[in-house]
């Protein structure tokens, strides 16, 4: 896999982030970006969003993915914030509970706005604190597995998982919409 901006792309997915304010979403999504990427910031909406191109196979892959930008903490996110998005990292943060409770809300947000067949990988983010964990890696399995989601925990700070997490997504998402297409 490689990332390239100038190359013309064959797909464009929309993915976002999605989670309690606090957990790590804006870290992780610029670290995904990390030297590749743009960040456009849109503040009169107050979304903001990174491409990154990726090479899945001998496709190139244009993956915009949206951040909310703090507006989870004035209950501001809008339907439109999850239209037309084939995938969603919903993330919470190991060392604070309610974090983690609140993922089923999220998750019925994710179901009604986003696709039906939507790819959602279930993240608990700061693994680096260990020693303040609220929230074990096997609740974590579990809860995912309920719901029928992919899991990962991730450090945005020590930079561990990230990139798997989000290329997990798109691969993901890659080969969903690739068998609709044939
Ligand atoms: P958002 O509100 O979900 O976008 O969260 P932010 O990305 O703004 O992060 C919230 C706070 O958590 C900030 O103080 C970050 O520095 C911190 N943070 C984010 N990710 C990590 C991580 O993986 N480990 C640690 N220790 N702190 C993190």
């Amino acid at each position: 896999m490689a990332d390239s901006f100038d190359e013309e792309c064959d797909y464009l997915f929309k993915a976002v982030l999605i989670g309690d304010s606090g957990v790590g979403k804006s870290n992780l999504l610029s670290r995904f970006a990390k030297g590749e990427f743009r960040l456009d910031s849109k503040p009169t909406i107050g979304v903001e969003f990174a491409y990154r191109n990726i090479r899945v196979g001998d496709k190139l892959i244009k993956a915009q993915i949206w951040d909310t930008a703090g507006q989870e903490r004035f209950r501001a996110i809008t339907s439109s914030y999850y239209r037309g998005a084939l995938g969603g990292l919903l993330v919470y943060d190991i060392t604070r509970r309610a974090t983690y409770e609140n993922v089923k809300k999220w998750l019925r947000e994710l179901r009604q706005f986003g696709s039906s067949d939507m790819v959602v990988v279930l993240v608990g983010n700061k693994s680096d604190l260990g020693n303040s964990r609220e929230v074990s890696e096997e609740e974590g399995k579990t809860l995912a597995e309920v719901e029928g989601l992919c899991f990962m925990e991730t450090s945005a700070l020590q930079n561990l998982n990230v990139e798997e997490a989000f290329l997990h997504m798109i691969t993901n998402i890659h080969e969903i919409t690739s068998q609709k297409s044939l």
